[in-house]
């Protein structure tokens, strides 16, 4: 799996959450630890967007991911800014980050957003030796209820991205149209 996905972010998410709710006493700040430790991947969809509907797979966006977030959220939190519900915001951000650089198999410095803007969000120097566009085949894994949509997508959802994905360029550098 070339991913975390929704279903190991909750986890540790709910982790996060219960701790910040222990350590702060506020059951609001816990909830608001699992629902930014999820969230976090809502970007994916426009990465998603400019592989599979615009055909473009040789950029990785990912613009919530980054380190640097976390930093600034953590240097805010100490020095000029604390409040129980920015904390679990901050904490749930670094848990996410933190478990995607570890999970998954970009570059040392891929989940610094400074250094994707630096290098033009090439996915070859991000993800050296992934294909990230094809993700699609292994997309099922990350989410729950899976027995109860999976048919369909493999029916209707994977053929069409994998038509679009597959293909590749004309000799004139173009893509066909379907
Ligand atoms: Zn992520």
């Amino acid at each position: 799996m070339w991913r975390m996905g929704p279903l190991g972010h909750t986890a540790i998410s709910t982790v996060i959450g219960a701790s910040v709710w222990a350590g702060t006493g506020s059951p609001l700040a816990g909830a608001v630890a699992v629902g930014v430790g999820v969230a976090v991947d809502i970007d994916h969809l426009v990465d998603y967007y400019q592989w599979w509907i615009r055909r473009k797979p040789n950029q990785i966006l990912v613009l919530f991911h980054g380190w640097e977030y976390s930093i600034i959220g953590l240097l805010l939190l100490v020095f000029s800014y604390y409040h129980p519900i920015f904390l679990a915001a901050v904490a749930a951000h670094l848990g996410h980050v933190a478990t995607d650089h570890f999970h998954n198999r970009l570059s040392p410095l891929g989940y610094f957003i400074t250094y994707r803007a630096w290098v033009r969000f090439d996915a070859k120097k991000i993800a050296p030796g992934i294909s990230p566009e094809r993700s699609y085949k292994n997309l099922p894994s990350s989410f729950p209820l899976r027995p109860l949509w999976e048919p369909w997508y493999r029916r209707k959802i994977e053929p069409w991205i994998a038509a679009r994905v597959e293909s590749g360029p004309l000799e004139d550098g173009s893509y066909p149209q379907i």
